[in-house]
């Protein structure tokens, strides 16, 4: 019988599917050594959240499919996993509204400061009828860049456009026809995107082109009541420059669901910033997306363990060798 090493606990349903099809050997990938030696004794993985690196697969020989719960695949150097010839699944599509529903809370709790004025009101503040201190920005009629307008960033697209009443501007590298014509998006270069966007959102992979895009120069570059939403990777924005772009006003604030250290510091400067709206990498976060996206990443696993698996690949050269 084949063996998954599965190191996210999975929701019932899916373990039993998974047990189906072969030996389910659960993990917890705090415990490194035992994690490595699961997996040189597997035939396939699950799981997400943890990176899995070319030195933890050494001498896993027998290994064929690892299946991310996630869109996101910078867990993996996906380049090893080809020479390999193991197969790397991702779950899209199933996480992208809810995902977009994410972003969009993001850029109106910044808006609106929806978050510290309810903080406010639970802490007796609120005595008077409120006045111009407490007022946010509008969100509707305002212009939305989305740096990455694939998925996500098309969904984002449809509620700020056909919600919001929004203008949509974008940067991909490849046009997004459909949605400049469903939702009027224009693509323009980053130095536009940022120079003329009232909210900056970024939903590109991370990548080694994408890490650090956003830094201290882009951010001097963004209008000084922009704000700046993050629910793509931590580290395609410096975090200190970010740190320091809020503190000296050099733009109004930021929305972020991502980080460079995933659980945030409890001491990180951004926590002390009353215009940062912090979450907890809740992007895809509900019960229904995470048990389609487990339930999606289980199958996956089932098909690439068959070689039948053509759609969800990350590493298509993989398939056929
Ligand atoms: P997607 O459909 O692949 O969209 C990514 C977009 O980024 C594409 O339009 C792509 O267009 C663009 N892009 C890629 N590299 C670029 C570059 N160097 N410069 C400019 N644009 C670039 O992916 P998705 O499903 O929307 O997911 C996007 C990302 O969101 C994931 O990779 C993941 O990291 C993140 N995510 C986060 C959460 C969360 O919990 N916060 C949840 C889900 C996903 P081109 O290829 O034409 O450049």
């Amino acid at each position: 019988m084949k063996k998954i090493v599965a190191w996210k606990p999975l929701p019932e349903d899916v373990l039993a599917y998974l047990q189906q099809h072969a030996e389910v050997v659960q993990v917890d990938p705090a415990q490194h050594d035992a994690f490595v030696a699961a997996l040189r004794d597997a035939d396939g993985g699950i799981g997400a959240s943890v990176k899995v690196t070319p030195a933890m697969l050494e001498g896993a020989s027998r290994l064929k499919a690892l299946s991310t719960i996630s869109v996101g695949f910078d867990q993996f150097d996906v380049a090893d996993l080809t020479r390999r010839g193991i197969v790397l699944a991702h779950t899209p599509d199933v996480l992208t509204e809810s995902t977009a529903d994410t972003v969009f809370s993001l850029i109106l709790a910044s808006a609106r400061r929806v978050v510290e004025l309810a903080e406010w009101v639970k802490a007796g503040q609120w005595r008077d009828s409120i006045g111009a201190a407490q007022f946010g920005v509008d969100v509707q009629g305002k212009t939305l860049g989305i740096v990455g307008l694939g998925r996500i960033g098309g969904a984002v697209a449809r509620r700020a456009a056909l919600g919001f009443n929004m203008k949509v501007l974008y940067t991909n590298r490849s046009a997004n026809p459909q949605a400049e014509q469903a939702y009027g998006a224009r693509r323009v270069e980053l130095a536009e995107l940022l120079a003329s966007s009232d909210f900056v959102c970024l939903q590109v992979p991370l990548t080694a082109e994408t890490r650090h895009m956003i830094g201290a120069a882009e951010l001097r570059s963004m209008k000084k009541n922009a704000i700046l939403i993050n629910a793509s990777r931590g580290a395609t924005v410096d975090e200190q420059a970010l740190i320091k772009a809020l503190q000296d006003g050099t733009i109004h604030g930021a929305g972020l669901d991502v980080f460079d250290t995933e659980p945030l510091p409890a001491d990180s400067l951004l926590l002390k910033l009353a215009n940062v709206v912090a979450l907890p990498h809740i992007g895809s976060a509900t019960h229904e997306t995470r048990h389609a996206m487990a339930r999606n990443a289980a199958e996956n696993l089932v098909a690439a363990l068959d070689g039948t698996l053509t759609v969800n690949v990350v590493n298509r050269d993989v398939l056929g060798k």
